[in-house]
């Protein structure tokens, strides 16, 4: 494990409205990264999981009277067929509304308990009264109950908080020199200059119980994200992670969305339990990187637009080519439907200047070289716009050669770390 090189991905919570094209954007496109470095010799660990407590399926489950693990299971599958279809070499390994992954919810929970730094206090809550419930900050819209429209109250409940505090500076101080982008440094700078305690008490049913007797609570989801890429990394069910499975995550690939809260908690929780003596890096992650966002029509896509992609509708290798050459990977861009027969175009052209080599020497030789080269600075740099287009440019320079078997299958090999499904 010490040389292979770690490469995660945000885990999606899986939704009723399937994978997205920003998810196609995130684990398809990092995905051909994982195979280029793959054909450079490299072993790439490539795990993949599910988010799956959570209050959507919490509340669409009590609205069409099922249970909350029935419709996140059925949506999970259908994550699975959707990820199957966008021909990744991502492995699941875990989903974090199991026992086998509750069991490690709980155990840390327990241990921040023991370290002191899990205490209760009285809080404040949103409580309806016409409902007689406790509210989630994301079920009261502009100060009403989102199920009845009745004005919400404030009312004082004893809660469960982590005491994070005791790592702010630590927090901040690391700013100073870990590989993340500038402004997400800034955004969790400015995130950390307000830092209270964090509630991690849910007045919910789906999601991982606390483990102290009486607690009818359950945990906060953004615990159960805090840690999930150290389990990815064991088989172990009798050990958090034994030693020498530890590895520090090499590239951490997600939405900016996230730039504060999970990342910030991911990077207490790791700060702890190297605190511990369980990992060896004091921070998880060597470098984060966030895609782009692919806007449809110059907006962000959504139901109520009406102007939502589903990568479902497209060839997978069509897709991710095409997402590939929008633009620069951190800039995302906007999706234009008439402008993917080009990159099917491209594909069908390559295909047939490869089935069309022939055994033994020709004259003028072909330089696969310098194409190998050129990509590799452009994927390491996560230029995939720039990829596409130098394998475009190495065509049509070279098209009208003939090239010999071994040209031809080096340039097939080349293509298929961005178009997997090309490959005979
Ligand atoms: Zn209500």
């Amino acid at each position: 494990m010490e040389d292979d090189f770690y490469c995660l991905v945000m885990f999606p919570y899986p939704s009723g409205d399937g994978l997205h094209v920003g998810h196609a954007y995130n684990y398809a496109v990092i995905d051909s990264f994982c195979r280029w470095r793959k054909h450079k010799g490299q072993n790439v660990f490539q795990p993949f999981g599910f988010d799956s407590f959570g209050l959507p399926a919490e509340n669409y489950a009590k609205k069409h009277g099922l249970e909350p693990r029935e419709v996140t299971y059925k949506n999970i599958d259908k994550f699975r067929g959707q990820m199957e279809h966008m021909n990744t070499n991502f492995e699941e390994r875990l989903i974090t509304s199991d026992e086998s992954y509750q069991k490690w919810t709980k155990w840390l929970f327990t241990k921040l308990k023991e370290a002191g730094l899990a205490y209760k206090k009285i809080a404040p809550v949103n409580y309806c009264h016409s409902c007689e419930t406790v509210l989630a900050n994301e079920q009261v819209k502009e100060e009403k109950c989102e199920r009845c429209g009745s004005e919400v109250e404030m009312k004082e409940l004893n809660q469960w908080f982590f005491k994070i505090t005791d790592y702010k500076d630590r927090l901040i101080k690391n700013l100073d020199w870990i590989d993340y982008p500038e402004h997400t440094k800034k955004q969790q700078r400015h995130w950390l200059e307000k830092l209270n305690d964090w509630c991690v008490s849910r007045q919910r049913k789906w999601g991982c119980p606390i483990p102290v007797e009486g607690e009818e609570d359950t945990l906060d989801t953004f615990v159960d994200s805090s840690f999930y890429f150290l389990r990815y990394l064991t088989d172990s069910e009798g050990e958090f992670l034994p030693k020498e499975d530890y590895k520090q995550v090499d590239l951490y690939v997600g939405g900016n969305e996230h730039a504060c809260m999970h990342l910030i908690y991911a990077r207490f929780i790791n700060m702890f339990l190297y605190d511990q003596g369980y990992v060896t890096e004091e921070e998880p992650f060597k470098k984060l990187i966030h895609q782009g966002m692919i806007t449809k029509d110059g907006a962000k896509m959504s139901k109520s637009t009406g102007n939502v992609v589903n990568p479902d509708d497209y060839d997978s290798d069509e897709l991710r080519m095409y997402l590939m050459f929008l633009g620069h990977y951190f800039d995302g861009g906007d999706w234009d439907d008439s402008k993917i027969k080009g990159i099917r175009r491209a594909l069908g052209k390559w295909r047939r200047w490869i089935d069309g080599a022939v055994d033994g020497a020709v004259d003028g030789a072909v330089d696969t070289e310098k194409l190998e080269n050129d990509i590799d600075g452009f994927v390491e740099s996560f230029k995939f716009n720039k990829v596409i287009s130098t394998m475009s440019e190495f065509y049509n320079k070279n098209k009208d050669k003939k090239i010999n078997k071994e040209t031809a299958d080096k340039f097939e090999q080349m293509i298929a770390c961005f178009a997997p499904g090309f490959k005979k």
